[in-house]
């Protein structure tokens, strides 16, 4: 459920129209609801009410400031992928004892800087990194907490791209060399074990995976306590996939995947940690663009917006569904039209649909891209030298730009001349 809704035949985001988001903070933009955010990151917490735990939101998939802060503020830990998202976690306020410290090559600077500004656990991803990690914390004179990220071999049955559980996936290590890896940790000074981490992939919309990877770590806990590992802790990574074709039947719910850990991993006394994003952030966000031609091609029409590729990638990379709704509410009846909704950019992978059914739209007509909040705004670029578009939270019947969209002059002034020019 998300809080984005028509009201009075316009498209609102809690209780403010969009259309009035676009005329003052013109299009394209993100819009972010408060209320949603609050809403998932609550449906996690109290899946696992009862269980001692800690939901560490995976701040990849939206990372402004202000989304951290809120998340922060609801008790959230976060889940970080580099030193950049660190420094945004400790710039939120984020306690860094709630800060997991995950990504397949962490170097050591950032290790240094997470281990000289607080991290909860780091979730090793090789032997390598293990070593490095086991180095830089003997040369701070500090011992790293850490757990190994297992890679159990189970297929997430999600799309390739963000799939990372497979062992064909360059993501952990083989779970069964575990017991000999931890055994190694146990010989280095710098690192204590004090749990095991699993992240299978993402978008997944069925428990069965989750159940196989999950009964693999529990008899992991088994065989590490058996070999004297004192194994405290249990990181399930994220994943939860979100409804992104209201078309399709609904993946399961934070409650039904807080019920499974629950079943399977109850009764270890572990604090259990869980990694979701794109569940949190993923719904309480869309895409506000706007119709900028209507094109009639052969056979076709298109509809070309002020959005594109660069701004959302998830069409142009993962195939990604995205529902694409007018603003204007449509009347109950009204006249559909097959369109190719596409964006401005030089390529032909800038393309959000193909044959998509809409409401007649005309130029200057707006839309909004659902399901847009995870893996939208984080994942833009600058390509064909488009501004990185604002974000904007709304809170009730309030709304702040939370990032501005830079001047052409700001972007150009990033770049430097060489001195012999
Ligand atoms: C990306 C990622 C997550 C979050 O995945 P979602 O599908 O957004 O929930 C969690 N943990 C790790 C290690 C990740 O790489």
């Amino acid at each position: 459920m998300d809080h984005f809704l028509y009201r009075d035949g316009m498209l609102h985001a809690e209780d403010v129209p969009l259309s009035e988001i676009a005329a003052e903070v013109g299009t394209p933009c993100y819009v972010y609801s408060t209320a949603t955010l609050t809403r998932h990151f609550r449906l996690f917490d109290e899946a696992l009410s009862g269980m001692d735990h800690l939901v560490c939101y995976a701040m990849k998939a939206a990372s402004n400031q202000a989304i951290l802060k809120l998340m922060a503020s609801l008790g959230a830990g976060m889940d970080v992928v580099s030193g950049g998202e660190y420094a945004r976690a400790i710039a939120a306020g984020v306690p860094g004892d709630k800060i997991v410290f995950s990504g397949v090559g962490k170097t050591r600077e950032e290790m240094t800087a997470a281990l000289k500004g607080g991290v909860r656990q780091f979730n090793l991803e090789s032997e390598p990194e293990m070593e490095a990690l086991n180095e830089v914390a003997l040369s701070l004179g500090v011992v790293a907490p850490v757990t190994v990220r297992v890679n159990p071999d189970v297929d997430a049955k999600t799309h390739a791209k963000i799939a990372t559980g497979k062992s064909e996936n360059k993501f952990g290590i083989p779970i069964s060399r575990a017991p000999e890896v931890y055994g190694r940790i146990a010989q280095m000074k710098g690192l204590k074990a004090v749990g095991i981490d699993v992240h299978i992939g993402s978008q997944l919309t069925d428990l069965e995976p989750y159940r196989q990877a999950f009964t693999k770590v529990k008899e992991l806990t088994q065989v590490l306590r058996d070999q004297g590992h004192d194994i405290i802790r249990l990181d399930l990574g994220g994943g939860l996939g979100i409804p992104y074709d209201r078309g399709n039947s609904a993946p399961p719910l934070p409650v039904e995947y807080g019920a499974l850990v629950r079943e399977v991993l109850g009764d270890t006394g572990c604090e259990i940690e869980i990694e979701p994003g794109r569940l949190i952030a993923g719904n309480a966000g869309i895409m506000l663009s706007k119709v900028i031609y209507v094109k009639e091609g052969e056979g076709r029409n298109f509809l070309i917006l002020d959005g594109a590729m660069n701004d959302l990638i998830r069409p142009a990379m993962y195939e990604a569904h995205h529902d694409i709704v007018p603003l204007v509410e449509p009347a109950p009846g009204a006249e559909q039209s097959p369109y190719d909704i596409v964006g401005p950019v030089c390529e032909t992978g800038d393309t959000f649909a193909k044959g998509r059914n809409m409401p007649v739209l005309k130029a200057d007509d707006l839309v909004a891209f659902r399901s847009a909040g995870a893996y939208g705004a984080v994942m833009a670029s600058e390509y064909n030298t488009r501004p990185l578009i604002p974000e904007v939270l709304v809170h009730g019947d309030q709304f702040a730009v939370i990032r501005s969209r830079p001047s052409y002059e700001e972007i150009i002034n990033r770049d430097t001349l060489p001195g012999w020019m």
